[in-house]
């Protein structure tokens, strides 16, 4: 475990760019290399994070599984009373990821910002709390260097998502003694967040490589599977 509503203007907008430039960078860069895997995350986002928010919510993430080879396609999913529809409208597979920002988690553990279930023979979940990240960002206001809390709370979602993810390509495996799958990141932890400066272990990147090319292969494979059992059928009116 571990541990976004501004109105979009031009303004905040070009602000949050340019903030964002170092962690963009970073993200532009890894994305020159041909990532090893992709990972398709379906992501329902309930507090409804301002645009520049989701920007580095996202750059965040890409950032810290970018040394693992792993890309992410991002799908932005409504939950709607009427079922599934747009780029979510299949239901999940046991391969998928589907991601839920809300407000907050249980009060009676503020600390925990995410967590995941990966479910065998189901898709994973994973909950970001929103309040929870701007809590740790609010605390680490001397240490985000003129970063605006909530970017700051963005990078923290980001990174806390990579960490979950980290579950759900990694089932069963025990937290790592640092980095980014730490157990439980203190304060030295989410500055290195901030400043771009927290990694997984190496041993965590090569683990999640290989994992996460695994599970691209078991979804390549599943999918060639039911295109076979789609081409066997008859085609036509059999006439006998
Ligand atoms: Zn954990």
């Amino acid at each position: 475990m571990f541990d976004p509503r501004v109105h979009d203007s031009a303004g905040i907008l070009r602000l949050a760019v340019g903030l964002l430039g170092v962690v963009l960078g970073a993200a532009s860069l890894a994305a020159e290399q041909t990532p090893a895997a992709t990972v398709t995350l379906r992501v329902y986002d309930s507090p409804h994070l301002s645009q520049p928010m989701s920007i580095a919510l996202r750059a965040a993430t890409e950032d810290a599984l970018a040394p693992a080879g792993i890309a992410i396609r991002w799908l932005a999913c409504v939950a709607r009373a009427s079922g599934l529809t747009g780029p979510c409208a299949t239901t999940p597979g046991r391969h998928d990821v589907v991601v839920r920002v809300v407000a907050s988690h249980d009060r009676r553990d503020p600390e925990r910002c995410g967590f995941s279930l990966p479910l065998t023979g189901g898709p994973a979940f994973v909950s970001l709390a929103r309040e929870c990240a701007a809590r740790v960002s609010r605390a680490l206001e001397s240490a985000q260097a003129g970063m605006p809390v909530m970017l700051g709370e963005a990078r923290i979602l980001g990174y806390t998502l990579a960490h979950e993810l980290a579950h759900v390509l990694l089932p069963g495996r025990p937290h790592s003694r640092d980095g980014i799958f730490a157990a439980r990141l203190d304060r030295r932890h989410w500055t290195g967040v901030l400043s771009g400066r927290l990694s997984f272990l190496e041993q965590d990147i090569e683990q999640l490589r290989t994992a996460a090319v695994t599970r691209q292969a078991a979804v390549a494979s599943e999918a060639r599977g039911r295109v076979a059992a789609t081409d066997s059928r008859p085609r036509g009116i059999l006439i006998r």
